[in-house]
């Protein structure tokens, strides 16, 4: 299903009151949520959305004297996504000097109210995030507002989703196939000493799968731990080189092909006079 886009003249925005600061590219994607209520009957009426996002507009320009909303995108219950700053500029909502790193996506649930994230928010944000990889040269990384940052947005139920790689609401994981994770062996697989086992056999089975060179010989030594830590670096989870639950989890039901995996961290570069925001 194609994106649906809500271009700024649709939902009435204001024109921002000065020029973006231009993007290239980013690791990724952070995900937010408002913070506040979200009147539970967005869920059943768009225009509410529509309302909301001005709402948030407004606060962002009025309220911390920004130049316009903070986010990229927008991700309502409708599976739409409204155009916030858009692609290849600067977002403002990732916390002061940390938003060269990431776009920033928010989706239409706060920390009252409408709590769980609603199937439609998730594919919308989704949306939002394979457009801005797609056409905004956003890198693999999909994380929350609270990783690297003091705050509790994107709220526990979205930032569970995003733990978890952010599956497509529906069918396990990310790519269609329906693949799901067989269960967890129920112990780490690690290096030094060399983990052999047939569950170690199962992953590298399943990351040569995926397109990763690695030998299925169900020894998990040093070359396995390295493929590891690229596909711990790719997902964006904490890179120990362990295949823990969640990471054992990601190798089936994570999105995604190896290509250049491994990025390196680019630092991030101070942005000008925009305050944090949750
Ligand atoms: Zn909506
Ligand atoms: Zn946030």
């Amino acid at each position: 299903m194609a994106i649906d886009i809500v271009p700024r003249r649709a939902w009435g925005a204001r024109a921002p009151r000065g020029g973006y600061t231009r993007l290239d590219s980013t690791r990724g994607v952070k995900v937010h949520y408002t913070g506040g209520r979200v009147d539970p009957g967005v869920v059943g009426d768009h225009d509410l959305c529509v309302s909301l996002v001005q709402s948030i507009q407004r606060h962002h320009m009025d309220g911390n004297g920004w130049m316009d909303i903070g986010y990229s995108f927008v991700a309502c219950p409708h599976r739409k996504v409204f155009e916030g700053r858009g692609l290849h500029r600067l977002p403002a909502a990732n916390g002061s000097g940390l938003n060269s790193g990431h776009y920033a996506v928010l989706g239409l649930v706060g920390n009252a109210g409408l709590v769980q994230p609603p199937d439609g928010v998730l594919h919308a944000v989704l949306d939002a995030i394979e457009h801005l990889r797609e056409r905004g040269g956003a890198g693999r990384e999909i994380k929350g507002h609270r990783d690297g940052y003091s705050t509790d947005c994107p709220g526990e139920p979205l930032y569970a989703w995003v733990r978890r790689g952010a599956p497509r609401p529906g069918d396990g994981d990310g790519d269609g196939d329906g693949t799901e994770a067989p269960p967890f062996p129920g112990r780490v697989l690690r290096y030094p000493p060399v983990t052999r086992g047939e569950d170690v056999r199962t992953w590298q089975r399943q990351m040569r799968a995926r397109g990763w060179e690695i030998a299925v010989d169900g020894a998990y030594g040093g070359a396995s731990r390295d493929v590891c830590r690229r596909f711990q670096r790719q997902q964006g989870v904490e890179d120990d080189g362990v295949v823990g639950p969640v990471t054992w989890r990601l190798a089936w039901e994570a999105p995604g092909t190896p290509e250049a995996a491994g990025t390196p961290e680019a630092a991030d570069a101070p942005e000008g006079p925009e305050a944090p925001l949750t």
